[in-house]
């Protein structure tokens, strides 16, 4: 423990930093130190094993990040810019601060940074009324939070209180809902799960894309007693290795649904918001659900900010008292500003299409620069602008990345695994930056192939 005085002096310090547009050579180095120094002795030292296993270089050359560099790109602190073909995991649809985006946020900070959290928040009630407006079918009330395990989180618990008496809730196997206990039963791999047993009860995992598997587990369940109240599955999944499901899949499991009295609960934190080339995946496939769980892109790349959309029959439950489930900064003003932004940015850029469009440039440049390594890298596939790479092993696909990485592309695994490397770059990506991407994709087979 330091002195006040001292602990103030380094608070000064990083506030100054902070406000500089551009820092000089000896804070560059001042931060890379503090930063590398900070994860090893503060934040947790495996961060920096990671670092050093996804790098050719040494930590001080290429893992410290400090800007963006544009709407699909970023700097590290040293200035070297990168293409993002990760897009933070599917946060950046609209881009890296979004000058609409960042104009609504600051307009809102400038008023009001967070609610009374007594009176009525006007922004909260027109976010709402848009997300009923541009959401699927009967979808309503909302629920807003802070990220998509809070989404998810929200939809086990609407689950529960509306089926009270259908314990059972069925997931897929490589699913992904987050990593807070109630997702967590959601989630499959075991590698997350097995630490902090025992899990939620109640949760079962089947197959994903086997709707007679499901079937023959849900009739099992109300066989003995134990009935499916919801069926909770990702459109698409988007940790788990990009696995696109058969057309007829989606449409199967809400039959199934309707058929044995169960919800289903879509989680669109990945897919959502113009991701797979339409505002939310499961309009590529005409299934409602009854429940959708959003997060990441939602808050427009520059805000944390999630929701939870129900039918008005679902949520109901929460009607007589909506102190039933709560959080302090959900759906704060500056969350909702973002929001309502990001929703108009997407409208009026057509960002959707745009997914469509540039996810079909992508895939064809993809498969084009992985020709003649099909040794390497057998499958490119995706859905608009979540695409995947597999490649024959996770020691192939980690080099791969590797050498993509020092050149410029940032791309990562999946699960923590890098046979399946995901590329999922801003829906803003130009054909330019796409032709580089290419470009450093077969460079980086190239490397691997000759070893
Ligand atoms: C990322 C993700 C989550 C968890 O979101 P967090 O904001 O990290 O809690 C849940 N579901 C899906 C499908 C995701 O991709």
């Amino acid at each position: 423990m330091n002195s006040y005085e001292d602990i103030y002096k380094y608070t000064e310090k990083v506030l100054e930093l902070i406000a500089k547009p551009v820092i000089n050579q000896k804070e560059v180095e001042w931060v890379k130190k503090e930063t590398i120094n900070g994860f090893r002795e503060y934040v947790n030292p495996g961060f920096l094993e990671y670092r050093k296993s996804v790098t050719l270089g040494d930590l001080e050359a290429s893992a410290v990040e400090w800007s963006d560099s544009g709407p699909n790109g970023f700097r590290d602190v040293n200035g070297k810019e990168y293409i993002d073909c990760l897009g933070g995991f599917g946060i950046y649809n609209v881009g890296h601060r979004h000058p609409k985006v960042l104009k609504a946020v600051t307009d809102q900070l400038n008023r009001q940074a967070l609610h009374s959290q007594d009176l009525l928040d006007p922004l909260r009630a027109m976010l709402m009324r848009i997300l009923a407006d541009i959401t699927p079918g009967e979808l309503k009330y909302s629920f807003l939070t802070n990220s998509g395990t809070e989404s998810v989180e929200a939809a086990i618990k609407l689950a529960r209180a509306y089926n009270r008496t259908k314990p059972t809730i069925i997931a897929a196997t490589k699913a992904f809902h987050g990593k807070s206990l109630g997702s967590l039963a959601g989630t499959a791999k075991g590698v997350f799960r097995r630490p902090f047993m025992p899990m939620l009860s109640g949760f079962r995992h089947v197959p994903f894309d086997d709707l007679d598997m499901l079937y023959k587990t849900m009739q099992s369940c109300q066989m003995v007693g134990e009935d499916v109240g919801a069926v909770l599955l990702e459109p698409i999944q988007g940790e788990g290795g990009v696995n696109v499901p058969s057309d007829g899949y989606l449409p199967g499991v809400r039959e199934l649904c309707d058929e044995f009295g169960a919800l289903l609960i879509l989680d669109e934190v990945q897919t959502g918001m113009g991701r797979t080339g339409k505002m939310f995946c499961c309009e590529h496939y005409g299934v409602v659900p009854d429940v959708m769980c959003l997060a990441k892109a939602f808050g427009g790349g520059i805000m944390p900010a999630g929701a939870t959309i129900a039918t008005e029959k679902v949520f109901s439950v929460l009607f007589e008292n909506p102190f039933l489930h709560t959080t302090t900064f959900g759906g704060n003003p500056l969350a909702c500003a973002a929001a309502i932004a990001a929703i108009n940015v997407l409208i009026e850029e057509k960002l959707p299409e745009r997914a469509t469009i540039m996810g079909e440039y992508m895939l064809t440049g993809l498969r084009k620069a992985a020709e003649g390594h099909e040794n390497l890298l057998p499958d490119v596939r995706g859905k608009g602008l979540l695409m995947a790479l597999e490649f024959v092993d996770n020691n192939i696909g980690f080099e791969v990345a590797k050498h993509m990485f020092d050149n410029g592309v940032l791309v990562t695994g999946t699960l923590i695994n890098a046979q399946v490397i995901r590329v999922e770059p801003p829906l803003t990506i130009t054909e330019k930056e796409a032709d580089r991407v290419f470009e450093v994709l077969s460079y980086a087979l190239d490397k691997v192939s000759v070893g």
